[in-house]
């Protein structure tokens, strides 16, 4: 469980991160034997790509650094439950095990929304642990989106 929590921990300073770059604070941490393959903060503001989320840029680095498209054994910390993209990407990557924060009832894909790793057509699901750090995790997002209504 410590080691979990200093996985989380680190997505959560990625989340952080984000915020301070005017990005939605999302964080994930990629896992591989014990070892940091990859981490990232979403960044689509930056590279105007509504795809870098997270997780996505995670993946993506892991498989590059790992040369490989599968990231089989891999575990993936995010700090909030993914959209259904980013589920897709996680099932195609072959992830091994979900870890994330707090729940997205309004975005998720995992648990919330289409639950995309009980679909017929989901040929990979990971092992999903969720609640993970889950208090900071939304305070990240809640007091995001509280400043940015304050100043909008
Ligand atoms: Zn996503």
């Amino acid at each position: 469980m410590a080691e979990t929590n200093r996985f989380m921990d680190l997505a959560l300073a990625e989340a952080e991160a984000a915020k301070d770059r005017g990005e939605v604070p999302i964080g994930a941490v990629l896992v591989l034997g014990g070892d940091v393959i990859a981490q990232a903060g979403n960044r689509t503001r930056e590279l105007n790509d509504a795809t870098a989320h997270a997780e996505i840029l995670a993946i993506r680095e892991a498989s590059r650094r790992l040369g490989q498209e599968r990231l089989t054994g891999a575990d993936l910390y995010v700090t909030l439950e993914p959209c259904t993209m980013c589920a897709a990407a996680i099932s195609f990557a072959r992830i091994r095990r979900l870890y994330y924060g707090a729940e997205d009832v309004k975005g998720g894909g995992v648990d919330s929304g289409v639950r995309f790793f009980a679909q017929p057509t989901c040929h990979h699901a990971p092992d999903v642990y969720s609640g993970i750090g889950e208090i900071e995790s939304a305070e990240i997002l809640t007091t995001f989106f509280k400043s940015k209504r304050d100043f909008s």
